[in-house]
């Protein structure tokens, strides 16, 4: 249905019912003035233009309160944080007791291993994937240290398998079924950073929660691009940024989840500050710890309102779309991306991200043989911003907020004429 010409890819922006977002974000242009085709949304999201004014009224509050700012004006800073959580809790389907938005993404990693990593001698061992997030690899690998154990040891990677790029869930099967009684915890990236590959993580649940094993999801490329249905997956934790596809500005704070089922356990072991402390008597000071119930009883601290501001902005043109709409039209622009590339005769690239609609998101990999970065280099040259992945890929993520099915032509368009 698809077709390679310039007339197609217009005619798709003119139907395309949520063309009109684009207008809402500012899109990066060059010295000349010529807009940047943008393919980086899954590293750094645009800005919406709104955001400044929602910056700005808490700027004005702050001037004009004071102190007094945490209960006056539109939205007093004391609940601020609440203001995001329908919203945030919509996006990845989740319950408003199961989310929050607190810290950053390894940041909340941590805090959720201190609740969710409790191992045994026997029962200690963690999985991800080979592939995954340094980050993420880093935050497992300390904190095998901090209670002990080798790190060699301690860490099993699901890999692909030889000669393949993606993950089998068999593997992961298989792993758990043979190893479970020494895994306590499977900490999975829900949309792989390198390959874009989407994994079914209801599936992940079951697989570790079968061995009794602690399962938690990365989702900082999930959040904003797929729909993860938390709840339903049974996960016990999760965590995600929102400076990649929720557009929230760069080093914004992030959303962590943690499944309803261990919403009043108060046994669990947490670290504590005032702001996971009953917000009843909270200011009373003297009165002894008492968790608040959920998502909020991980937080710790009194959170940047400013940043806040921004992901306020960010999830109401989210709310205002709805993910239902956003990943129709990503469905539709990234197969159209595919399909252009595709066409293109040529032995030096391979996308690598699965062709299964269900088992991606926006990304593609594109893999270049021999690890040329040169191709990245003259992508960057022409105004076509993607990143580089080591060894050997280059991810580029048409984001249905703003991304247009005549970027992706012309995109495609000038890589032909580089290969
Ligand atoms: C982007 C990303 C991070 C970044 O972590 P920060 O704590 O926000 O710096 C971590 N893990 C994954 C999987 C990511 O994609």
């Amino acid at each position: 249905m698809y077709k390679p010409t310039l007339e197609y890819a217009l005619q798709q922006d003119q139907e395309d019912k949520l063309s009109y977002l684009r207008e809402q974000f500012h899109i990066p242009k060059d010295k000349e003035g010529n807009n940047w085709l943008y393919f980086t949304g899954n590293s750094l999201g645009l800005q919406p233009k709104r955001t400044q004014q929602y910056i700005q009224q808490e700027l004005n509050d702050w001037a004009q309160y004071g102190v007094e700012g945490h209960f006056e004006g539109e939205t007093p800073w004391l609940p601020y944080h609440e203001f995001l959580t329908e919203k945030m809790a919509k996006i990845v389907g989740a319950k408003p007791l199961e989310v929050v938005v607190m810290n950053t993404l390894t940041t909340n990693l941590h805090l959720l291993m201190v609740s969710f990593y409790q191992p045994t001698q026997k029962k200690y061992k963690i999985v991800i994937e080979s592939d995954a997030f340094p980050s993420d690899r880093y935050a497992v690998q300390s904190q095998l240290k901090f209670h002990g154990f080798d790190v060699e040891e301690g860490l099993i990677e699901w890999k692909p398998r030889e000669g393949e790029e993606l993950l089998r869930i068999e593997d992961l099967e298989k792993i758990v079924e043979e190893q479970g009684d020494e895994i306590a915890l499977l900490l999975i990236g829900g949309v792989n950073y390198y390959t874009g590959q989407y994994l079914d993580i209801k599936r992940i649940a079951k697989i570790g929660h079968a061995k009794n094993c602690i399962v938690g999801i990365d989702l900082a490329h999930g959040a904003g691009n797929i729909s993860p249905e938390l709840h339903d997956s049974g996960v016990d934790f999760a965590a995600w940024c929102t400076y990649k596809y929720l557009n929230s500005g760069p080093g914004s704070l992030a959303g962590l989840f943690v499944h309803e089922k261990h919403a009043y356990n108060k046994e669990l072991p947490r670290f504590a500050g005032w702001w996971n402390h009953n917000k009843e008597t909270r200011f009373n000071m003297r009165q002894p710890f008492d968790v608040m119930p959920g998502a909020e009883g991980w937080q710790l601290s009194n959170p940047p309102i400013l940043s806040m501001a921004a992901i306020r902005a960010s999830l109401d043109m989210f709310d205002e779309v709805g993910m239902e709409a956003l990943r129709a039209k990503s469905e539709k622009l990234t197969g159209y991306f595919e399909y252009l590339i595709s066409r293109i005769d040529t032995a030096s690239i391979k996308i690598i991200t699965p062709s299964n609609p269900k088992e991606r998101g926006c990304q593609l990999s594109i893999q270049v043989k021999n690890a040329d970065k040169s191709l990245h280099k003259k992508l960057t040259e022409n105004n076509i911003i993607t990143d580089w992945r080591e060894p050997d890929v280059i991810r580029c993520a048409p984001v249905p907020m703003y991304n247009s099915f005549e970027d992706v032509f012309r995109m495609v368009e000038i890589l032909k004429k580089l290969l």
